[in-house]
């Protein structure tokens, strides 16, 4: 589904990712951890389509097409969700009317019909019960004072709505409660699917407490590491990073 193959990446003419390969298979949950400054924002930011990021060598592709080559719009209707593409706060902008408005640009991009307010208002009861969520959140404005646990929540709606074949979720580094990571470990259970696809990048081996992984990664300085099943991330619980950066040290 996600092939990267030696993704080189610089940022303001740093390299900070080099030499990136990663497999993602339909259905997986694929955890990417790593120490601050690994890069992970910044693979999250490239699959992302951001600006500021050049690809110096290698290849992302999304089900045979090259991923690169597409606008972040493109890469929404092919089926890519992207958590951070929606983070803004838009004061006074109605988070029902906003979240309606994207699932409508992509359902026009995909060539089907919009939905009107009545036909979305019923997708969203039906969603809100799948994540046994309140709407509350739905009448304040996008994003607007939402805490870090309810922007959680949030991006978890979104996701729902827009029903992604791949979910990136990039959980930064700061300021995450653990609301917050039970809003997205939840949210991410309840929509694992056969045909849809995980990639949840964090920091925070607790996260996987409550998401179970089918393979986790450890991202170290712009490469992938290591790679394994739930326990490397309970190995990595224990020993810190620093056994990962003892065991790629370069040999003298
Ligand atoms: P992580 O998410 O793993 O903590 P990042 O991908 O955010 O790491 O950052 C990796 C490295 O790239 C860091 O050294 C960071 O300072 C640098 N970096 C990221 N974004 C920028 C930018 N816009 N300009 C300059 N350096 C950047
Ligand atoms: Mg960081
Ligand atoms: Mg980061």
């Amino acid at each position: 589904m996600l092939k990267i193959e030696n993704l080189h990446v610089s940022v303001a003419g740093k390299e900070i990712l080099k030499g990136l390969t990663l497999d993602v298979q339909p259905g997986q949950v694929h955890a990417i951890m790593g120490p601050n400054g690994a890069g992970k924002s910044t693979l999250g930011n490239i699959l992302a389509g951001r600006d500021g990021y050049e690809v110096t060598a290698g290849s992302v592709s999304f089900e045979g097409r090259d991923l690169l080559a597409l606008e972040p719009e493109e890469r929404a209707a092919a089926g890519v969700f992207l958590a951070f593409q929606y983070p803004v706060e838009i004061p006074g902008v109605n988070n029902t009317y906003f979240l309606r408005a994207a699932l409508n640009a992509q359902r026009k991009a995909r060539g089907e019909d919009e939905l009107d307010s009545m036909q979305f208002l019923k997708l969203v009861r039906q969603k809100l019960a799948v994540l046994h969520l309140k709407d509350e959140l739905l009448h304040r404005g996008v994003n607007e004072g939402f805490s870090g646990g309810e922007k959680k929540r949030n991006e978890i709606f979104q996701l729902a709505l827009l029903e992604p074949k791949l979910a990136i979720l990039d959980e930064t580094d700061s300021g995450l409660d653990i609301d917050a990571l039970k809003a997205v470990a939840d949210g991410v259970n309840a929509l694992r699917a056969a045909n849809r696809a995980f990639l949840v990048i964090t920091h925070y081996q607790r996260l996987l407490d409550y998401i179970k992984p089918d393979v986790v990664h450890v991202l170290a300085d712009g490469r992938i590491v290591e790679t394994g099943g739930p326990e490397l991330a309970l190995e990595l619980e224990e020993h810190g990073y620093a056994w990962i950066k003892e065991r790629i040290a370069p040999e003298a």
